[in-house]
């Protein structure tokens, strides 16, 4: 099924495990990363002598099965998860990338989009490197492999890869949270904004683990370290963690919509337990848009928090209304036209006893295309709700990402076509409103974010052709890269 709807960033991991199937601790920690990319998944290995990759299109438990792990062998390992920003799915653009090079194995993980990705591009082509792909990363790759930085050996002692990186990260422009494989190392990356999370952990066995976002370390037996920085290069090998300067950072912005929506609730970002934000976003909203109601109910599974936090704020009932079927997943039966037009119903089923004759204040985490909330206060009324006011914890998304999620073209997103009242009137809900923008800084209580999908201030400049072309066109161009 061509993928609908928003798209989530990938997920990344890197493992180095001293006396340990690196492969296997890659994999736990790809389950826990299984929200950020549902469209194939892939782990990269490394013993020391050569390099194994094991990807797939699926989920993480129907890329991997005890067959394929195990063939994966050695002590080191990178992983990913990938919900393509392309509408070409196909296993090509699957990751890890895996590449032979004049230093050995080189295999990359990447998270994020680069916004001058045409233009590395046609440098490469130039140069006579050859692409198999449209993806931003596979320009990664061959950039870090191709890097004129470090023709030929690398000098006694010095580590080509470091070269090699901050030769990329003077030239890539953009978002990129990077895990790298090489013969004996594993290299973390981070953007010099830090558009994307990457957290280091420490294995109680002993060695280490990056990975896009906290909760994948306690999944794996990984006690949080800290955050690799914005610019920084952190080599994990059996000697342990070395930091490098990559680049000097830049202005900070790590994507604001980690807090909306995408990061897990149980995750950490800059200190913060995503769960707790979440509920103070619904105190925010409750102080901006209170509602005369009997219940609040939440949009599971990522708007429960902001449920909470809006019911306490207002000392209203917080209460359950829709139940999420937890296995839906990614599937490739096709729903006929009648399932279609409902596809809603599909994921959700109303609780009609706890609806009933119910003045009930339904809150999301976001609005982005304006197809779900629709539907689910139908799906209220239907099961007997008096009265639907719909509260968005989050602002109008009126503006499309080029940093690594699928917000869309202009066209698509509902806030930059409509107002309030036709955006209210096309819900169908009673009343409608969305947290400000203060209100989602105060909630998130720290300064230096990307907000552009709220504000349109982008945080480094956009060719201004890319917000005229239309999708296919960036596809084709080959900006359009991996979430
Ligand atoms: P809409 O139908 O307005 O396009 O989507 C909004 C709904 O999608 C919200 O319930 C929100 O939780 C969810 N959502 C927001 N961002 C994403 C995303 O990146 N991927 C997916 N699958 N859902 C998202
Ligand atoms: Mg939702």
């Amino acid at each position: 099924m061509k993928p609908t709807g928003m798209h989530e960033a990938c997920g990344v991991i890197g493992v180095v495990a001293p006396g340990r199937e690196a492969a296997r601790l890659a994999f736990f920690g790809l389950y826990a990363l299984q929200h950020r990319g549902q469209e194939s998944a892939g782990i990269a290995t490394s013993d020391g002598r050569a390099a194994y990759l094991v990807k797939d299109m699926g989920l993480v438990a129907q890329v991997f099965n005890e067959e394929n792990l195990s063939r994966l062998r050695g002590e080191i390992a990178i992983g990913h998860n990938r919900y393509s920003t392309t509408g070409d799915s196909h296993v090509r653009n699957a990751q890890p990338y895996l590449i032979e090079t004049l230093h050995g194995p080189l295999a990359v993980a990447h998270n994020g989009n680069l916004t001058n990705a045409a233009a590395l591009r046609r440098e490469l082509l130039r140069r006579g490197v050859g692409l198999s792909s449209t993806s931003d990363s596979e320009v990664i790759v061959q950039f870090l492999a191709a890097s004129a930085e470090s023709w030929g050996e690398a000098e006694e002692g010095r580590d080509p890869w470091v070269d090699r990186i901050r030769a990329l990260m003077r030239r890539a422009e953009g978002a990129y949270s990077l895990v790298l494989l090489t013969r004996s190392a594993v290299y973390a990356v981070r953007d010099p904004r830090g558009f994307r999370p990457l957290v280091l952990g420490a294995l109680e066995e002993g060695g280490f683990v990056a990975a896009s976002e906290s909760a994948a370390l306690v999944t794996v037996g990984a006690r949080y370290l800290r955050e690799v920085e914005p610019g920084e290069i952190v080599r994990i090998d059996a000697q342990g963690l070395t930091s490098f300067v990559g680049h000097p950072p830049k202005n900070p912005a790590l994507c604001i919509f980690e807090y909306v929506y995408f990061a897990r609730p149980d995750s950490r970002l800059e200190g913060r337990t995503v769960h707790l934000v979440r509920q103070r976003l619904g105190a925010e909203l409750a102080r901006e848009a209170p509602a005369d109601a009997d219940i609040v109910i939440g949009v599971p599974d990522s708007a429960i928090p902001q449920a909470i936090g809006y019911a306490h704020a207002l000392g209203l009932p917080y209460s359950e209304g829709l139940i999420k079927n937890r296995y839906i997943g990614r599937t490739f039966i096709q729903p006929d036209d009648a399932l279609r037009k409902n596809a809603v119903r599909l994921k959700y089923s109303p609780l009609a006893a706890n609806l009933e004759g119910k003045r009930v204040v339904l809150v999301d985490d976001s609005i982005v295309r304006g197809n779900t909330a629709g539907p689910l206060v139908r799906l209220l009324r239907d099961a007997g709700a008096a009265e639907v006011h719909v509260r968005v914890a989050s602002p109008p998304v009126r503006h499309p990402c080029f940093m690594g999620l699928d917000m869309a073209t202009y066209d698509e997103l509902i806030a930059h076509n409509q107002g309030l009242e036709a955006i209210r009137t096309r819900i169908g809900a009673d009343s409608l409103a969305y947290l400000s923008l203060e209100g989602l800084l105060r909630a998130v209580g720290k300064s230096g974010h990307c907000t552009a999908c709220f504000s349109g201030d982008y945080p480094l400049p956009i060719p201004p052709w890319l917000f005229e072309v239309d999708r296919e066109k960036r596809i084709f161009e080959g900006v359009w890269g991996e979430g």
